[in-house]
């Protein structure tokens, strides 16, 4: 589960699987399928194929943000600029109760995003060990071999994290994009 050469003691195995709930219900299937089709639409401006969309407590759309790689580079990762457009019009106090969903599981920097902008909930559809079999060292995004859960069980607030979903056909629409993108 973790990748060679991460930390693996029992203490930080236990904060992993704290970070660790199979909850995802129907209302977050749902949103995962809109960030299918905001990955999608981003794609088609020339983009990669990655979306992610920030919901209230209650499963209402906040904000949308597709991967905006011809605006910024490698680093314009939808979760990121997602995030932080969210930090300067929402308090900590609400964004705590409030869930990011991104088709992909976030990386380093974004699920670090998540975590200081105070978002309390993660929910993603497919890993980012399965992004990085798809990527490769691709150089426009040579994916980290790192989970969200390793990330946010080396800080100091509880995330709760859900994914990747066991919903095949969810998964498989997820990828459908992403066979054969990274060249
Ligand atoms: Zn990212």
């Amino acid at each position: 589960m973790y990748p060679m050469g991460q930390r693996n003691d029992v203490e930080f195995l236990w904060k992993c699987q704290m970070c660790y709930n199979a909850g995802m219900n129907d209302k977050d299937k749902e949103l995962l399928r809109r960030t299918i089709e905001i990955a999608h639409e981003a794609m088609e401006k020339g983009n990669h194929p990655f979306g992610a969309l920030l919901a209230d407590k209650d499963g209402n759309i906040l904000d949308e943000q597709g991967n905006a790689f011809t605006e910024g580079g490698s680093a314009y990762h939808a979760e990121t600029l997602l995030l932080l457009r969210a930090a300067k019009k929402y308090s900590p106090e609400f964004l705590r109760e409030c869930t990011l969903y991104s088709n992909f599981e976030p990386c380093c920097m974004c699920t670090g995003a998540l975590y200081w902008t105070n978002v309390g909930r993660l929910v993603f559809g497919v890993t980012e060990k399965d992004l990085l079999k798809c990527t490769g060292d691709n150089e426009e995004n040579p994916t980290f071999a790192l989970s969200s859960r390793e990330v946010a069980a080396r800080g100091q607030k509880d995330i709760v994290i859900e994914g990747p979903t066991d919903d095949e056909e969810l998964a498989a629409a997820i990828l459908h994009d992403h066979i054969g993108f990274w060249k």
